[in-house]
């Protein structure tokens, strides 16, 4: 049998992670697992329960009810992707929106928050075969993995690619909210106190701002055969 790996996928926000992170998981039929939508449906609960509001969290609030926020992957077959569930609701475009994107950062930076969304990463890619992507996959969730790739684009191009991406789901959104929003994420991502994001030491740096999928595919197809086969 092949041997089967753990590949974490770190990076920017909107510099195509989960497209690439698709992309592979297929082409090796593997799970993918966009750790970002764990975080957003954090989000997306404590935004309807109040406990998000301009200038203050309810931490109590939300450490309360965090065992009640139960997140699942369910395969949509008409589109042929996963999509995000929250307590059995279908959450996936709403966690997308900007007002989610907004406060997923604070959210993010919540200890508590951060251990029970590892935990679970942890129990998703027990069988290994997985491709994880997020902020803390290489260096926090799997620290193990046999291949970590640390992506990185511009901020105009990351910012195009998000408004494309909203655009094209018939979401009304404008371009310089979207540019603000990325760069403010990027900051609080970069300079929180735990699990903040960095490259792993042992991640490949790819940067893909003038690069197709396509051609992220061939750039890491002889990457993966040599972790495979062990050459
Ligand atoms: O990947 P995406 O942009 O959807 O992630 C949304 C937010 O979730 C990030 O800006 C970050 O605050 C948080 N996140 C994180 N750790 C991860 C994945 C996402 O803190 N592994």
């Amino acid at each position: 049998m092949k041997k089967k790996l753990i590949i974490a996928i770190d990076g920017y926000s909107s510099c195509g992670k989960s497209t690439f992170a698709k992309a592979i998981a297929k082409e090796l039929n593997y799970l993918y697992i966009d750790s970002g939508a764990m975080y957003r449906t954090v989000t997306l609960y404590c935004m309807r329960r109040g406990f998000i509001s301009h200038d203050k969290l309810d931490i109590q609030g939300i450490l309360n009810e965090l065992k009640d926020i139960v997140i699942e992957f369910v395969y949509n077959p008409d589109i042929a992707e996963y999509e995000t569930f929250l307590n059995s609701e279908n959450v996936e475009n709403e966690i997308r929106g900007i007002e989610v994107s907004k406060h997923v950062s604070r959210i993010s930076q919540i200890s508590e928050v951060r251990s029970r969304m590892v935990e679970l990463q942890r129990q998703i890619g027990m069988f290994k075969g997985i491709v994880m992507d997020g902020r803390d996959i290489g260096t926090v969730v799997f620290p193990d993995a046999e291949l970590k790739i640390f992506m990185t684009a511009s901020v105009e191009i990351r910012a195009k690619r998000r408004y494309d991406e909203m655009k094209n789901k018939g979401i009304d959104v404008d371009f310089e909210e979207i540019r603000r929003n990325i760069i403010a994420r990027d900051i609080t991502d970069e300079n929180r106190d735990i699990s903040p994001l960095r490259r792993a030491d042992d991640a490949i740096i790819l940067d893909n701002s003038k690069m197709t999928v396509q051609e992220q595919m061939i750039w890491v197809h002889s990457i993966i055969e040599k972790k495979i086969n062990g050459s």
